[in-house]
């Protein structure tokens, strides 16, 4: 029986891309061939890679804007260091909103001087700080749109003249914004929108080619920007995979409707944890996560009881990270809101129960 999985990543896919990714590593369109047996260089792929990275332009609006879209390797952790790597000459600003934004400050620190403008390590990140000052003359400002770890996310993006560089792993494609306000955006994309392997980066071209130092070719976006993404060869499963999963999320409706279905499943969980005495809510009420729900138990006793009953109800993945304990269902784009119904039926059975 297939699981209701709430994992936070590697996470859920739709199930139709599953079957058609399937099918394409016994047999790639009728080719004799596997996906994954086929040079990078053919005609097959070069046609794939080309899709997936118009298909990103196109959903984010930023196609004609002078964006290009890019699926490179080594995870958003190496975007952490090359967005640094390219863009960072003297000082950049950086938002810690949680455990993947104080990995990105530690990696711009090899390169320059981070200010860290603003934090909300005093409250366990469980809120996203607001109301600071930004800085003039910085070469950007760093923030994470969602914290997949605490259940936060960015509502109100800061507003200035600074190229703003955004980790959006785990909120990518999952609502709307005028995503023209980001210079960088890089997403790894095994939360929300492919398997693990690639990560998008869409970075707009006239913020490169500013600082003095030489950059290795592989992290350099320039370099990747003129091969059309394919310098070196590329993950050819993964982003053959995100490509299906972006036709998907194309034929459904693009963003309005990704979010749409979003803001219903993230208002049925949370008013579950706000109604059930048995739960509480992690982050603060007005910087809830419509992608990662954090909830904690209020008897710790009936931690026991409450798996058991996930586990029988087919429900996978919902363990809180370790920095925050607890609970965390990852609802992104491919969960239907039937799941997240079991998980709050669940809930409602606990507290029948206790
Ligand atoms: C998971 C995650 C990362 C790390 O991604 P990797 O691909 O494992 O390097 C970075 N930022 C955020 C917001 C994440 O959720």
């Amino acid at each position: 029986m297939k699981k209701h999985n709430f994992s936070a990543g590697p996470s859920i896919l739709p199930q139709e891309v599953f079957k058609e990714a399937s099918q394409a590593i016994l047999d790639y369109n009728n080719s004799g061939l596997s996906i994954i047996e086929i040079s990078h260089r053919s005609k097959d792929f070069v046609d794939i890679m080309e899709e997936a990275r118009s298909l990103a332009l196109e959903l984010l609006g930023l196609e004609g804007k002078g964006y290009r879209a890019l699926f490179l390797q080594g995870g958003a952790s190496t975007q952490f260091l090359m967005a640094a790597y390219n863009l960072l000459q003297s000082n950049a600003g950086y938002i810690n909103t949680g455990s993947w934004s104080g990995k990105a400050i530690k990696e711009a620190k090899l390169f320059g001087e981070v200010l860290e403008i603003a934090s909300s390590k005093d409250k366990n990140f469980n809120y996203i700080p607001k109301g600071y000052e930004i800085p003039k003359n910085l070469d950007y400002l760093h923030c994470t749109s969602n914290n997949t770890i605490f259940g936060t996310q960015i509502k109100d993006f800061p507003v200035s003249n600074i190229p703003l560089v955004c980790d959006m792993s785990s909120d990518i494609f999952s609502r709307q914004l005028d995503f023209s306000q980001f210079s960088l955006i890089y997403a790894g994309a095994q939360k929300n929108m492919g398997p693990s392997g690639t990560t998008m980066v869409v970075i707009k071209e006239d913020i490169l080619g500013k600082i003095e130092r030489q950059i290795p070719s592989m992290l350099d976006y320039q370099v990747h920007i003129s091969k059309g993404s394919m310098f070196n060869t590329p993950p050819v499963f993964a982003v053959y995979v995100s490509m299906l999963t972006l036709r998907w999320l194309k034929k459904l409706g693009g963003i309005a409707a990704m979010e749409e279905l979003n803001e219903k499943k993230a208002k049925l969980i949370y008013s579950e944890i706000d109604l059930n005495p048995l739960f509480n809510g992690f982050a603060v009420k007005e910087d809830r996560s419509d992608m990662n729900a954090t909830f904690t138990l209020a008897n710790e006793d009936l931690k026991e009881t409450f798996d058991t009953m996930c586990k029988e109800a087919g429900i996978n993945g919902v363990n809180g990270h370790r920095s925050v304990g607890g609970y965390r269902a990852s609802m992104y784009n491919a969960m239907t809101i039937e799941s997240v119904a079991t998980l709050v039926d669940v809930m409602g059975d606990l507290e029948r129960k206790a």
